[in-house]
């Protein structure tokens, strides 16, 4: 609980550095992060000496068990939330109200604003998502099993590839065995694709067969309990033409290199340049066109990103995924994703699985 307690009092204080005296948390994923609470349809007010949970009946049980020590406001079943978060609200003497504008419906803004008069609603934006950024001790660990998940689960499917089956039943079989193994789900539909599909950054698996290609370009990660991983992996299937082996070559070369500029203090852009330049060299500037990296924790993508315009430092704490990639139409695209640790000293690869090129031959 003592974690969930720290995480508020560093939002109370980014609320009070923004002028206002509270703040009402409508991001689910947020009040999952500030509470442990683990439901959905509840929002969270801190701030004015009060931290309050405001939920349903649904909800009561959970929450006794799941947020210790906090206190909980339950409409009663005739009730509205508007109504509950109007008298939270009035009760704990709150005059200037922060809300999550990429969260908050214009519609509940609005109805808030009327049943609210005396309140003046302070819009923001990223205000838990800048805390969620840093990983604590336990955030981390339970990454390191997400990512642990993940690669079991890709073993058992390597290991048993077979030509003739398709991208969808690999990417069910990839799910079957991250909750075989203990995991809550991928944390995303795998993308799964055989061939020329792989040119589709975010191909959704077909009916496509494995041996229709020379190469499967697998992006799958695990839910442990909350956390995420994110890992991509090329396997060959079939032989190795000089084109793959030079794409290969450039796209392994540009994450290496990436993931060894990773420290703190170091400009996320400077990271995402440092893998696009060498692309770029190589002459495939067009051909890789996302971000080179994201965050990722409760939810696969979140803060920060590596990417051109991200000019801000890494911290320690951050986990981020490093993802380069060279996608041809017609012939198919290359992608490796690890996942990174930003650490006081430098950065920890949390995943494990080999990646180079004779390494993912499948025999
Ligand atoms: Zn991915
Ligand atoms: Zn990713």
């Amino acid at each position: 609980m003592a974690r969930f307690t720290q995480r508020r009092k560093k939002l109370s204080s980014a609320v009070r550095r923004l002028g206002a005296d509270a703040a009402l948390i409508t991001n689910f994923t947020n009040v999952t992060y500030l509470t442990g609470f683990t439901g959905d349809d509840s929002y969270l007010l801190v701030g004015a000496g009060a931290e309050v949970m405001l939920s349903d009946p649904r909800y009561t049980q959970q929450l006794e068990e799941e947020c210790r020590g906090l206190d909980v406001a339950i409409r009663s079943p005739s009730g509205t939330t508007l109504g509950l978060v109007e008298s939270v609200v009035k009760k704990a003497r709150v005059t200037r109200l922060a809300v999550e504008a990429a969260s908050i419906s214009l519609a509940l803004h609005d109805r808030l604003a009327a049943a609210l008069p005396h309140v003046t609603l302070v819009p923001t934006n990223g205000l838990v998502e800048r805390l969620r950024e840093i990983k604590d001790r336990h955030e981390v660990d339970e990454i390191r099993e997400a990512i642990r998940l993940a690669e079991q689960a890709f073993g058992v499917i390597r290991a048993a590839l077979r030509p003739e089956q398709t991208e969808r039943e690999i990417a069910f079989e990839l799910e079957h065995q991250i909750r075989r193994f203990g995991g809550a789900g991928c944390s995303f539909p795998p993308i799964v694709a055989v061939g020329a599909r792989a040119a589709l950054p975010h191909a959704v698996p077909t009916q496509q067969r494995v041996g229709d290609g020379d190469l499967l370009l697998i992006d799958w990660g695990a839910t442990a309990r909350l956390y995420c991983s994110d890992l991509t992996r090329v396997l060959v299937t079939g032989r190795i033409s000089p084109k793959l082996e030079r794409i290969y070559g450039v796209v392994l070369k540009a994450q290496e290199q990436a993931i060894a500029s990773i420290r703190p203090g170091v400009l996320m852009s400077q990271v995402d340049a440092t893998a696009r330049d060498l692309i770029a060299k190589a002459g495939y500037s067009k051909q890789f066109g996302h971000g080179l990296g994201h965050g990722f924790g409760l939810e696969i993508h979140e803060a920060p990103r590596l990417a051109t315009l991200s000019d801000r430092p890494l911290k320690a704490g951050m986990v981020v995924t490093v993802e380069p990639g060279i996608y041809l139409p017609q012939w198919g695209g290359v992608r490796i994703e690890d996942d990174v640790l930003v650490t006081r000293d430098g950065h920890e690869v949390l995943s494990s699985l080999p990646k180079e090129l004779d390494h993912c031959v499948v025999d």
